[in-house]
């Protein structure tokens, strides 16, 4: 054999420190490390059946897709073999040194958070439990584990050692065919610890039932037979030769899944394979399934999971479904089948009318995934609205971690019905955290016509906005809408069961039965005919920033605020345009009106000030002060604070 290569490599910091906790673990659930390894071979075996698609040298039909699993009990070891994709030298150095996947890296955060005293989860073994840590859960049951690996399309092959100390060697190897080989060296059994003896069949196939059996290759298990010689009449003969048979037989069903009956199927099964797919440590939040038979047959196996990714808002963030034709899986981030507002979702689907090299494009031309799509919205949306209907609190946290994402779908026009009731917004009213609309509907008060929100920064500013006045003293509940999307969600979302969605910072505020607001309107012309020209006076000072200055109907306790019209752009939307302009140019900024409180005593204060010069230069630095102050009330920066500090501290003097 020519020089094997020898190197010596120290595992990556916190890859060891998983390995310590892996070796030293009481985790009484050690089983796992088969799920683990047989989850990783069925995964290579998924990826060199994804590459055999363009090169069909990679596979042939002697030696068929499989993992096997063998025990020595003499030698106590534990083999796992596959015929998968396997790993170049450089991929066994990367891929088992280090912590590679997302899944085992939140583990070692939630670990590092535990030693802190940070963090819900502070027991290691339970935390084990939950994330099962891949590769490195070998280690819970052998002190020693050997990899011999070839990558399909190369022709040396790489063997990778440890015994968990700190280092691992990696060497050249040989290895007839392509594939992973991984080696157990088992430690002593101890059943009374949670660490029954492996190198029996019988543990083994329990385990591999337990959790792999969907797996959608042949589990093979070595078993020996031993028979005996017999006679011409087929009887054993007494002190005869006994010769001991092989035999590999196979221990899952295989059954994917998503094609078996729903009602066979159970929850513990389901979240097994959720997790399988996914990566994911908890179970799913909702499982849907889906079928369809006639002209385009299909089966689909969806899940809205519980906790979201940490890059659901990322740009270039990797979603979909898997998509298989006849349980061969041909894309493993199927983006046509959801719309990219449901990009949460995880799930298989698998139709047998699809083409095995169905390409991106074709399938977004396909007129029958279009339909696909269309039902999976529905069905998860309907599956969505039950949990709202028959379990407020579990629909919470659903919304809590994923409501933006339905926001986001709220332009969608084809579901905007279906999606509009699902949606749940802060509120006014100290009963209910969130609301969904339906729930504000039903307390509308008498005489009330439309819905009422108010958009803001956060709820401790709108909830303090002197737009909220007059519906306070109507006891009118008020929406608050504080997230940037809740802006473009009410250009959509317009109305409700026939009643308007009306932001309070729009518009008149017509409140009240109609003779209350007859009342109002009359008492109103008059008094704006009183202030005609003090109010000119005051437009003429703030010429730059409204375009009106006008009596309110909707304050009772401040001074002053800023409306829009009807059509306006709120102050918040035409922030969030600026901060996206780029352009370069400076876009217009919009004039609001500027409402004054006809029962507030600086009124009075002011109306004396101008009766008595017309000309007081006062009046106009008023004018900037209550301007001001309707601005910093809604969150919003000042044009010139410092000329503003100045009036006031101006006025402060004077006082
Ligand atoms: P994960 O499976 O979540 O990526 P693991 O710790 O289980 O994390 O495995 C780490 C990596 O090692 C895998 O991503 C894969 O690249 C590689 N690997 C593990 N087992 C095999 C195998 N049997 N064949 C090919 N590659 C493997
Ligand atoms: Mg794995």
């Amino acid at each position: 054999m020519s020089t094997p290569n020898v190197e010596t490599h120290a595992f990556k910091t916190e890859a060891q420190q998983l390995l310590d906790l892996m070796i030293h673990s009481l985790y009484s659930n050690k089983e796992i490390f088969l799920r683990e390894l047989i989850s990783n071979a069925s995964d290579a075996l998924d990826k060199l059946r994804f590459e055999a698609l363009t090169d069909t040298t990679l596979v042939d039909d002697e030696s068929p897709l499989k993992i096997r699993i063998s025990a020595d009990a003499d030698k106590r070891t534990v083999t796992i073999e596959d015929n998968g994709i396997g790993m170049s030298r450089e991929e066994a150095l990367s891929n088992l040194g280090t912590i590679a996947r997302s899944g085992t890296k939140e583990f070692a955060k939630r670990m590092a958070d535990a030693k802190r005293g940070e963090g819900e989860e502070s027991d290691p073994e339970s935390l084990i439990g939950q994330f099962g840590v891949g590769f490195y859960s070998s280690f819970m049951v052998a002190h020693e584990v050997t990899v011999l690996t070839r990558r399909a399309g190369e022709d040396t092959a790489t063997l990778w050692h440890s015994t968990g100390d700190g280092t691992f060697s990696i060497s050249d190897a040989s290895r007839d065919v392509t594939g992973t080989t991984i080696t157990l060296k088992l430690r002593d059994a101890d059943p009374d610890n949670g660490l029954p003896d492996f190198t029996q069949n019988f543990a083994l196939k329990r385990v591999i039932k337990k959790y792999s059996d969907f797996v959608q290759y042949p589990i093979e298990l070595r078993e020996e037979r031993v028979e005996r010689e017999r006679d011409e009449d087929g009887d054993i003969v007494e002190g005869g030769a006994e010769t001991t048979l092989v035999e590999w037989n196979t221990v899952n069903s295989m059954k994917a899944i998503w094609a078996r009956n729903q009602k066979d199927v159970t929850e513990a099964e389901y979240t097994e394979f959720y997790k399988h797919i996914s990566h994911d440590w908890e179970p799913p939040f909702e499982t849907i399934t889906l079928k369809a038979e006639g002209a385009f047959e299909y089966k689909a196996l969806l899940f809205v999971p519980t906790r979201a990714p940490f890059d659901l808002f990322y740009r270039d963030q990797k979603y979909g479904l898997q998509l298989y034709v006849n349980r061969v899986l041909i894309m493993e981030d199927c983006q046509d089948l959801i719309p990219d507002w449901m990009r949460f979702m995880k799930g298989v689907i698998d139709s047998p009318d699809l083409s095995l090299n169905v390409s991106r494009e074709i399938l977004q031309q396909d007129r029958h995934v279009k339909a696909i799509r269309k039902r999976i919205v529905k069905k998860t949306l309907d599956a969505l609205a039950k949990v709202q209907k028959d379990d407020a609190d579990r629909y919470a946290t659903f919304w809590n971690t994923f409501g933006k994402v339905l926001k986001e779908g709220s332009t969608d026009r084809d579901f905007l019905d279906k999606l509009t009731p699902l949606l749940m917004f802060q509120t006014s009213n100290p009963d209910h955290e969130i609301t969904s609309l339906d729930g504000y509907i039903e307390r509308m008060k008498e005489g009330q016509e439309a819905i009422y929100f108010i958009t803001g920064d956060s709820v401790a500013t709108v909830s303090k906005s002197p737009h909220l006045e007059a519906f306070q003293a109507k006891d009118y509940e008020v929406l608050y809408l504080t997230d940037p999307i809740d802006e473009i969600l009410v250009g959509h979302v317009t109305q409700y069961q026939d009643k308007d969605l009306k932001s309070v910072g729009k518009g008149d505020v017509e409140l009240g039965s109609e003779e209350e607001r007859k009342a109002a309107e009359e008492e109103r012309e008059k008094k704006t005919a009183e202030v005609k020209d003090l109010f000119e006076a005051l437009q003429g000072a703030l010429d730059a920033h409204v375009k009106e200055v006008r009596l309110s109907s909707r304050l009772t306790s401040s001074a002053v605020c800023l409306v829009g019209e009807e059509q306006d752009m709120s102050p918040q939307l035409e922030r969030m345009f600026k901060a996206a302009n780029t352009t370069g140019m400076e876009a217009p900024s919009q004039k609001r009106i500027l409402e004054i409180n006809p029962s507030h005593a600086v009124l009075g204060k002011l109306q004396v000030m101008f009766s008595d010069n017309k000309e007081d230069p006062k009046i106009a630095d008023y004018a900037k002060l209550l301007h001001g102050q309707a601005l910093l009330a809604e969150g919003s920066p000042l044009p010139d604070p410092v000329a503003f500090g100045g009036l006031v501290a101006d006025l402060m003097v004077q006082g």
